[in-house]
């Protein structure tokens, strides 16, 4: 199996069965994201105390590659601080827009690396974040996102 399937498998199963796909009770941190272009729909939420991300989870409707950049997000998230998760930001936005040099090390995001698979599509690029931008948001005031 080349790494093309390994990546393309792990964003068929997270769309296939999305983790975390609930809501969270307040007190939670929230917000939404949209992506007119794609059609897709997210709402994002989190628990954090102490600075700490203890749970995150979302729902929506949107495309494979949003739910399954979603649902893998919210298993990364869980336990990191916010600053780890304003860094893994970065880290994800730099993957999917970045030169190729700016990568780093690919194989420290571990399943997540599956989403470098749709630089070349600048469309799609806009599904893989969608999650990424309003996990942001929701950590900063809660403002509804858009990619467009
Ligand atoms: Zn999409």
């Amino acid at each position: 199996m080349d790494l093309k399937d390994l990546y393309r498998d792990v964003i068929v199963d997270h769309n296939r069965s999305p983790r975390n796909f609930r809501q969270i009770e307040p007190p939670r941190r929230e917000a939404e994201g949209l992506n007119p272009l794609c059609g897709d729909k997210l709402h994002v939420y989190l628990r954090v105390s102490d600075d700490r991300i203890e749970d995150a989870a979302f729902e929506g409707s949107g495309c494979a590659i949003s739910v399954a950049s979603a649902s893998m997000m919210t298993e990364f998230l869980n336990g990191k601080t916010e600053t780890e998760a304003l860094d893994l930001f970065e880290r994800i936005h730099e993957m999917l827009t970045g030169n190729e040099s700016d990568m780093g090390d690919l194989a420290s995001l571990g399943k997540l690396a599956a989403l470098s698979g749709v630089r070349q599509y600048p469309t799609r690029v806009k599904c893989a974040s969608l999650c990424w931008h309003t996990m942001k948001s929701a950590l900063s005031g809660g403002d509804t996102v858009s990619t467009e």
